[in-house]
This record gives structure tokens, C-alpha cells and sequence, in this order.
């Protein structure tokens, strides 16, 4: 179905790395909510560019689950796998302005870079804000000959966002915030705090950041609403759509659900699924409600 100018578009994007749980029940409704108060499309969209974890049987479990939630996407659904060669044109764009560079550092050669500038200068390395270290810029002005013939004898590489001069092209950027009652905040990004980030994987040809901007904007998405673990990413995803001239969505960063030490629920850390939940009983109704959805 094709939008009005006017109509927004919502969009839940999750990962068929592992069964969803109530964090992810609690984004769709969130979504779904959005869409049903102010007249918008719900899409569904599959992030499933880790190619190791990723799976269709767990693809048609998560899809499953929502059906079960009672949650209708519209049919068409965008699965990331199927688009590489979207986000490679995006990639080559932003190579051809020297805006990002390839990186042959393992993660363990980060980390004893980081090692070795902490011992030099006794401080500890700054972190992101998902808590890594910055990358400490190893490969970022390596002779372009000798990178070139590292990437021609087949030496994998990620390919990372020069952040410098990303801002410096970007200039000053922002988003806007939306909350349920439709007020607005305006939050001006501050992407330095993210260092030089991956944009291709040695794998694939892109990074979460990279699709999810390029798929946002392919897909006509008007309001990213997502947990508000993804908030500080959105300085970077702002950035790359200033840089591709991508329009910027409003964003809703709902509270995370969190298990009985207080940490956020995971697939990662084994918390209990929708799948688990509907073994022991649960319906669809209980689980809305028990999210504070009628
Ligand atoms: N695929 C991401 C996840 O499952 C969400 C992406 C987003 O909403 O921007 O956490």
C-alpha cells in the first residue's frame, strides 16, 4: 500500500538471532499503538545482516510470535539479507568523499592498542556509550598504497566511518523526539562520543547503523520508534543521513523492560521468551495487558 504525503509510517525491526521476549512485545505494541492513534502503516522489517546468527527458522518463529501478539504488519516485508547491494552504493558514496577508510584491526588488536595508549599516558582509554573503547585510529592514515595492496592480497577488513570529518562535512545535527501525547523535543546529536564506527563488517557489506538509516529512508519510515537503548545511536544514524541527504524521522525511545536484578531483558543473557511465556500458559491478551496494552 502506498503512503499519503501525510501518512506516518512505523516500522518494528527486529533480529531472528534468538527468540523474541517482552522487550521486543512491548517495541511492536509501542508501534502498533503509534500507528493505530495516528492513522500510519505498521511495516515489519528483518534485521538479519549477521549472517552466522541469523536464521529463517528463527525468522519464521519471531513472525510467529507477533501473529500470535495479534500484531498485523503490513504484507511486504523488507529483509536486510536481500539488500546488500543497496547499502554497498550508499558505502561507495561516502568512499568516494573519503569519508570512511578500511581497518584491518581484529578486536584484539584494538584492545592491545587501547592497552598500550593507557599505559603510555596512565588514563583510561574513553569508552562509547555502549561502553567500548573508542577506536584508537590504528589504520586510519595508513599510506593508501599499502592499504590497497593489503585489500588486493585478500587481508579482511571492516570499512570505518572517518567521524572527523563526517562532522565536519555534517555540520550541526539534530532530531527530534517524540512522546505519545505527540510533544516534541528537539536533542542535538553529539556523534564525536561514538569515535570512528564500523560501516561494512568484514563479512557483509554493511553494519547495523548503515542499513538501518538506508532501510528507514527506502521504506518511507516517518517515526523510529524503538528502546531507549538505541538512543545514543541515533547521533550517528543522524549523521549518515545528513551525509547520504536522507530525510531524519522523528524518534520515540520507550523504557526497556528490565529482569529482577534490574538488568535489561536479553536474548543474549537466556531471558524468557514470548516462546516460553505461551508454553506455560500465557495468552496473547495477558501479555498485552500485563504491558499496559489493552
Ligand atoms: N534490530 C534492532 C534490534 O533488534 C532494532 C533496530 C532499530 O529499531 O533501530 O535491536
Amino acid at each position: 500500500m502506498a503512503s499519503s504525503p501525510a501518512q506516518p509510517v512505523f516500522r518494528f525491526a527486529p533480529s531472528p538471532n534468538g527468540r523474541l521476549h517482552l522487550g521486543h512485545a512491548l517495541s511492536a505494541l509501542t508501534n502498533e499503538r503509534f500507528a493505530a492513534s495516528m492513522g500510519g502503516r505498521l511495516l515489519l522489517r528483518i534485521e538479519d545482516i549477521d549472517r552466522e546468527r541469523c536464521t529463517l527458522g528463527l525468522e519464521q518463529a519471531l513472525r510467529d510470535d507477533l501473529a500470535w501478539l495479534g500484531l498485523g504488519f503490513e504484507p511486504k516485508v523488507r529483509r536486510q539479507s536481500e539488500h546488500f547491494g543497496d547499502y554497498a552504493v550508499a558505502l561507495a558514496k561516502l568512499q568516494a568523499r573519503d569519508l570512511v577508510y578500511p581497518c584491518f584491526c581484529s578486536r584484539q588488536g584494538v584492545k592491545t592498542a587501547v592497552a598500550a595508549e593507557e599505559a603510555k599516558s596512565g588514563r583510561p582509554w574513553p569508552v562509547d556509550p555502549d561502553g567500548a573503547p573508542l577506536y584508537p585510529g590504528t589504520c586510519r592514515a595508513l599510506d593508501r598504497d599499502v592499504t590497497a595492496a593489503r585489500i588486493a592480497a585478500g587481508e579482511p577488513h571492516v570499512l570505518r566511518l572517518a567521524m572527523d570529518r563526517a562532522i565536519a562535512e555534517a555540520g550541526k545535527v539534530a532530531f527530534t523526539v517524540v512522546d505519545e501525547d505527540g510533544r516534541t523535543e528537539t536533542v542535538t546529536a553529539r556523534p564525536a562520543r561514538w569515535g570512528d564506527v564500523v560501516l561494512a563488517r568484514r563479512d557483509v557489506p554493511t553494519s547495523y547503523h548503515l542499513s538501518v538509516v538506508l532501510d528507514d529512508a527506502l521504506q518511507g519510515v516517518t517515526h523510529v520508534v524503538r528502546g531507549r537503548d538505541l538512543e545514543a545511536a541515533t547521533d550517528i544514524h543522524v549523521v549518515l543521513q545528513r551525509l547520504l541527504g536522507l530525510p531524519t524521522p522523528l524518534y520515540h525511545f520507550h523504557e526497556l523492560l528490565t529482569d529482577e536484578s534490574g538488568r535489561k531483558l536479553a536474548k543474549s543473557r537466556g531471558s524468557e521468551s514470548l516462546a516460553d511465556l505461551r508454553a506455560q500458559g500465557a495468552t496473547a491478551v495477558q501479555i498485552r495487558q500485563q504491558l499496559g496494552f489493552d
